[in-house]
């Protein structure tokens, strides 16, 4: 069984068993001149030019090893015959003929130095053992048997006019050779369609996993620090206003706590997907940073609705009623929120920005919780009377 694939070695010229005269010297000589031819093609195709100087030098030097035994075979029976002659003249025209070819050639491009060299080297040969040899070798066997010299070349010739026959059966066996050959090509290279598709599958699940929280679904922090780098970048100089929500979920360790955290975990999904929901918007994101904590990035017109959107935020994961009994602040789940918008100064940076939230965050947690805080409110004593009893309390 043939262990190559098609792609690996191109049987560019195939042995066949019309080009047989019945001489087996000459025979064998023929099949490895088809071997050289077919070894200098496909380092045409490799395109090794180290190789394929070695591969015309060594099918230029058998051909002449072959021509000067075939000539002693033909001259050994027929002499000094005007066919002998021919034959060798023709033989002579061979070498001058590859020789002109690698040089003409050189630096055309590949497939048509492939092309032309291919073309010559299989009709001179197929011509020439089709024709000349088997001619000669007809008229060697005639002799052999007894005839002499005119009767075995009219033999020879007689014979020769009915080889159309065996001719047509060369072609369409090497044909048949071709074509199946080109189905196993077409067959690989639905293959490698195949499996060059998977792989881009495969890569753009693996590139999605890897900014993906695996909880929650959301984006992670290493997307989060991608697209705020980003965002920053594009609204800086524009008129956009660059909103960020800075979350966490209220008295989360008590919920754990009486709850278990594997209910943790249920709520942290109800969470996400909340929040999910109210990103669907154009340049909106949510993520997961870690534990309890989410941010939202959103890029708006008008910075004015971005604390009607934390509100929102806000009301709407009250809104899933998620039982959190321990909570000091609701007997269930609620969020704090920091929230910072605008369009950033040019000095703005990641760190910046995350350190202003962050303490807008913190003046939420310092004043009551399953509340809103943006720069703004720092300023002030308090955010609403109600708060004031939790300011100073000890924060888990
Ligand atoms: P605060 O209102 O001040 O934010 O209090 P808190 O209890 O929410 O905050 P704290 O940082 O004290 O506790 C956060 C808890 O979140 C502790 C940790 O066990 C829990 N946690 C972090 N990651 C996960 C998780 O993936 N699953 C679950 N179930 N719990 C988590
Ligand atoms: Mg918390
Ligand atoms: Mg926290």
């Amino acid at each position: 069984m043939n262990t190559h694939s098609d792609l690996d070695f191109f049987e560019a010229f195939p042995w066949n068993k019309g080009f047989e005269l019945g001489i087996a010297a000459i025979d064998d000589q023929h099949k490895q001149l088809i071997v050289l031819i077919n070894r200098l093609v496909n380092t045409l195709i490799h395109n090794e030019p180290m190789k394929i100087n070695d591969a015309f030098n060594e099918l230029a030097e058998y051909a002449d090893f072959h021509f000067v035994t075939e000539e002693a075979i033909w001259e050994e029976h027929l002499n000094d015959d005007e066919w002998v002659a021919s034959h060798s003249h023709n033989h002579a025209s061979f070498l001058p003929a590859v020789k002109a070819i690698q040089e003409e050639e050189a630096g055309k491009p590949l497939h048509e130095i492939i092309e032309k060299i291919l073309r010559f080297l299989t009709r001179w040969l197929a011509f020439h053992i089709i024709d000349d040899d088997k001619r000669l070798a007809i008229a060697v066997k005639a002799l052999e048997s007894g005839a002499n010299i005119d009767e075995a070349k009219k033999r020879a010739e007689l014979e020769m006019d009915s080889s159309i026959n065996i001719l047509i059966d060369i072609v369409l066996t090497m044909y048949d050779g071709l074509s199946s050959r080109t189905l196993n090509l077409m067959r690989e290279r639905q293959a490698r369609i195949a499996a060059e598709s998977e792989l881009k599958q495969a890569n753009q699940k693996l590139a999605q996993l890897s900014i993906t929280d695996q909880l929650t679904g959301l984006y992670n922090r290493r997307h989060f620090d991608e697209v705020l780098d980003a965002e920053l970048k594009n609204t800086m100089h524009s008129k956009l206003s660059l909103n960020f929500f800075l979350l966490d979920i209220d008295y989360f360790k008590r919920l754990n706590d009486r709850y278990g955290h594997q209910q943790g975990d249920i709520a942290l999904q109800q969470v996400a997907q909340q929040l999910q929901s109210l990103c669907q918007r154009q340049s909106t994101y949510a993520f997961r940073l870690g534990g309890e904590e989410f941010a939202i990035i959103s890029v708006t017109a008008r910075k004015d609705d971005a604390r009607h959107f934390a509100e929102t935020i806000c009301d709407s994961v009250s809104a899933l009623a998620i039982e959190n009994k321990d909570s000091e602040t609701a007997d269930i789940l609620t969020i704090s929120v920091g929230v910072v918008c605008g369009t950033p100064p040019p000095s703005d940076n990641r760190d910046k920005l995350m350190h202003q939230a962050d303490k807008c965050l913190y003046f939420a947690k310092r004043n009551g919780r399953n509340r809103v805080v943006s720069p703004a409110d720092l300023n002030e004593q308090s955010l609403s009377p109600s708060s004031v009893s939790f300011i100073g309390q000890k924060l888990t």
